[in-house]
């Protein structure tokens, strides 16, 4: 069979291409010169498999795309706290070259704003790390992140660098601010040396679907940044990514997603794919028209959107019922599906409002496909607590979705790979 994936993306690229509304950027003169009728889609599924489709693999430059991901490098480099401390997390309202900081520490308002981004990269690579230093931290990190050694197009380098008169301006602040510590014209050189690395379509939607698989690069399988990393960089890009269009697109196409002045689109929808897209005409908050016109379509026909609230699943315990010899009953609670929060304090209830009478209780994780964190301390606290109202426990788990169950003090389980134990018909 062909996968409807391509042809589905074919469609889509189909349906936008008549739009030519918007303007390539033109402050950057060498993105003035762009093709502005290039138009490109991908996906990245979190199993490490890319779907493109028109110009995927013509290359461009990065621009504010790099943001988001040099961000994640920071955090990772240098801790959550030394980040913070000279970048903030609130959402500015502002256009993407605002001078935007925080009137009493100077902080930027958040690192997706060039302000930020200028102080963010130079919080990359460790403490004392030289300007060629935290550029190269910076290619390298960009390069894990897409899965193959990306490159600095030097064109556009030169052709912005002479042209960052704002840029400039804001390092300056930034400097003023003790907010940085470099020369403000070597911090900005450092930023534009990072909007210059040129990528594909397909090497966003990489970039992107690492993000969407908790740091782990799909295609190579090599951990890039932490789960809490792209936690805090996600969160980021939902409520700042779009910069004075977040609220409108958050609504609307309801993914976390940043776009850069080439062109580029990116979106990580958790847990499932990186998306990108690729077309230079801008619209006046600087995000791609055709770009956007995509993602609100992708949100529309493959059900995107984060908020939307999933219909109730069945209930967590599948059946609870009397198994073993009729002088030695063992009560059997049968659970199903994906434990989490909800789901485990249905399974709590269960024991608190129906107590089993039966001494013998046993829990069947055989239909549970994965338990969170917080669902598994749910359920081996009701395990400790039966425990201690004078139950013997038992986990049915065959396929180990519980690994080293330890009830705490005053529990007690023993883990079963099947019923036989209990001497069922
Ligand atoms: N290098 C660009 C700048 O600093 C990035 C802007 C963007 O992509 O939004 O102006």
């Amino acid at each position: 069979m062909r996968s409807p994936i391509p042809d589905y993306l074919t469609d889509v690229l189909r349906a936008v291409e008549p739009d030519q509304s918007g303007a390539t950027a033109d402050y950057i003169p060498e993105l003035a010169q762009a093709d502005p009728d290039r138009l490109a889609a991908a996906l990245c599924t979190v199993d490490g498999h890319v779907y493109s489709a028109g110009d995927a693999t013509a290359a461009f430059s990065i621009q504010s795309i790099s943001k988001p991901f040099a961000y994640a490098l920071a955090l990772a480099d240098r801790g959550f706290d030394a980040v913070l401390e000279k970048v903030s997390v609130e959402p500015s309202g502002n256009a993407f070259n605002e001078m935007s900081v925080e009137p009493e520490t100077g902080r930027p308002l958040n690192p997706m704003i060039n302000a930020g981004a200028i102080a963010t990269h130079s919080l990359t690579g460790p403490l004392g790390a030289t300007p060629d230093e935290r550029v190269a931290r910076v290619i390298d990190g960009l390069s894990a992140f897409a899965g193959r050694r990306l490159e600095i197009d030097e064109s556009v380098y030169h052709s912005e660098i002479r042209h960052a008169y704002r840029n400039r301006s804001l390092a300056n602040m930034l400097r003023a601010y003790d907010i940085i510590a470099d020369d403000p014209l070597v911090a900005v050189a450092g930023y534009t040396r990072q909007c210059s690395v040129l990528v594909t379509t397909e090497d966003l939607a990489v970039m992107a679907g690492t993000l969407a698989n908790r740091g782990v690069n799909p295609l190579t399988g090599r951990p890039v940044v932490s789960a809490e990393v792209v936690r805090q960089t996600l969160s980021v890009m939902a409520t700042c990514g779009m910069y004075d269009g977040a609220g409108d697109w958050m609504t609307r196409v309801g993914v976390p997603a940043k776009s850069g002045v080439a062109g580029g689109l990116i979106g990580a929808l958790p847990g499932q794919v990186g998306i990108a897209t690729f077309s230079p005409r801008l619209d006046r908050h600087g995000n791609s028209v055709r770009g956007a016109d995509l993602f609100t379509r992708f949100t529309a026909d493959m059900g995107m959107h984060l908020m939307e609230v999933p219909p109730a699943g069945p209930s967590a315990i599948r059946s609870r019922r009397i198994i073993g010899p009729a002088d030695d009953e063992v009560a059997l609670f049968s659970l199903q599906g994906d434990l989490r929060f909800a789901a485990a304090e249905r399974v709590v209830r269960e024991f608190q409002e129906n107590p089993p009478e039966q001494s013998r209780v046993a829990i069947s994780l055989r239909r549970v496909f994965s338990i969170d964190a917080v669902a598994r301390r749910m359920v081996l606290e009701a395990v400790r607590r039966l425990t201690l109202d004078g139950h013997d426990v038992y986990l049915i788990d065959p396929d180990t979705v519980l690994p080293d169950p330890d009830p705490g003090t005053g529990g007690r389980v023993q883990v079963l790979h099947d019923l036989e134990t209990f001497d069922t018909p």
